[in-house]
């Protein structure tokens, strides 16, 4: 064998020992109820457990697990660098169990006369949820839409008048009335309804790629649909409008149909989330 061809023996044993990997890293904790920022580079393709993510110009995506998600999920990262996989574990989170009376009797079993006006309003909400928005503005820091103690917890599995329900799928702030409600990050305004039967005054507000924030129960809408807005930026004002026994600023986020704990996505707050006690400032 000549010198030539021991050396690209070499060089091709170790491309085999040693593929090129494609960069990336993911910030915020892999649990349930996660939503976790990737960061990759431009033009690579990622999966989540074989469904398609977007990526940003700037080589950003993101990933949510919901309350129930199970213990693993694969992401494959291709670049033109080469291909990584990560076999995620999903760390298991413990959820409260929440106790609410005094709830209208309309707002735990519907009635009748209302199903109509329900499954409009549904609609009207899934029209409302993109999932393709080409931005990355999940990427940058969020902050608490209301200010005031946290008076509800992402996950708790509710019982109203005494009937489980489904889990609670935000936080709330106990916010008196009128008090400001402001965008938590930026983005663009999706859905500006005053008055749904549960939700009360409702604001969605789209952050790219299927991620986005969801205001209830506010007094007052000072937005419409299609406005883009920034961080900080007044949008409303905290009410007690729709399923809610006293004012609040209940403020909830989905990637892509998954529920995900929007208190993980604010500066200062632990893996387990906010606990009821603690003051949103
Ligand atoms: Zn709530």
């Amino acid at each position: 064998m000549t010198r030539r061809a021991v050396f690209a023996l070499a060089v091709a044993a170790c491309l085999a020992v040693a593929p090129a990997r494609a960069e990336v890293t993911l910030k915020g904790p892999v649990e349930q109820g996660a939503l976790v920022i990737g960061k990759t580079e431009p033009g690579a393709r990622v999966t989540l457990d074989g469904e398609s993510v977007m990526v940003s110009r700037r080589g950003y995506f993101a990933i949510g697990f919901d309350r129930d998600h199970g213990p693993r999920a694969r992401l494959v990262v291709a670049s033109p660098g080469g291909t990584e996989t990560k076999d995620l574990k999903i760390a298991p989170r413990a959820w409260n169990v929440q106790s609410i009376t005094g709830i209208a009797p309309k707002y735990v079993t519907p009635p009748p006369e209302q199903i109509e006006r329900i499954k409009r309003e549904q609609a009207l909400k899934r029209a409302a949820r993109p999932r393709d928005t080409d931005e990355d503005w999940f990427a940058g820091q969020f902050i608490w839409p209301s200010k005031g103690p946290i008076s509800g917890v992402f996950g708790s599995q509710r019982i109203f008048n005494g009937e489980p329900r489904n889990p609670h799928y935000g936080v709330d702030v106990a916010a008196p009335k009128g008090a400001p409600v402001v965008a938590p990050a930026d983005g663009i305004v999706r859905l500006a309804e005053p008055d749904m039967f549960f939700e009360g005054g409702l604001i969605f507000i789209d952050h790219g790629q299927g991620v986005f924030s969801q205001m209830m129960h506010m007094s007052r809408i000072d937005v419409k649909a299609g406005q883009h807005v920034t961080r900080g930026e007044r949008i409303g004002a905290v009410g007690g409008t729709g399923r809610a026994t006293g004012p609040h600023m209940h403020w909830g986020m989905l990637w892509r149909g998954a529920h995900v704990d929007p208190s993980l996505m604010v500066a200062g707050i632990g893996p387990e989330g906010a606990k009821p006690g603690m003051t949103a400032k």
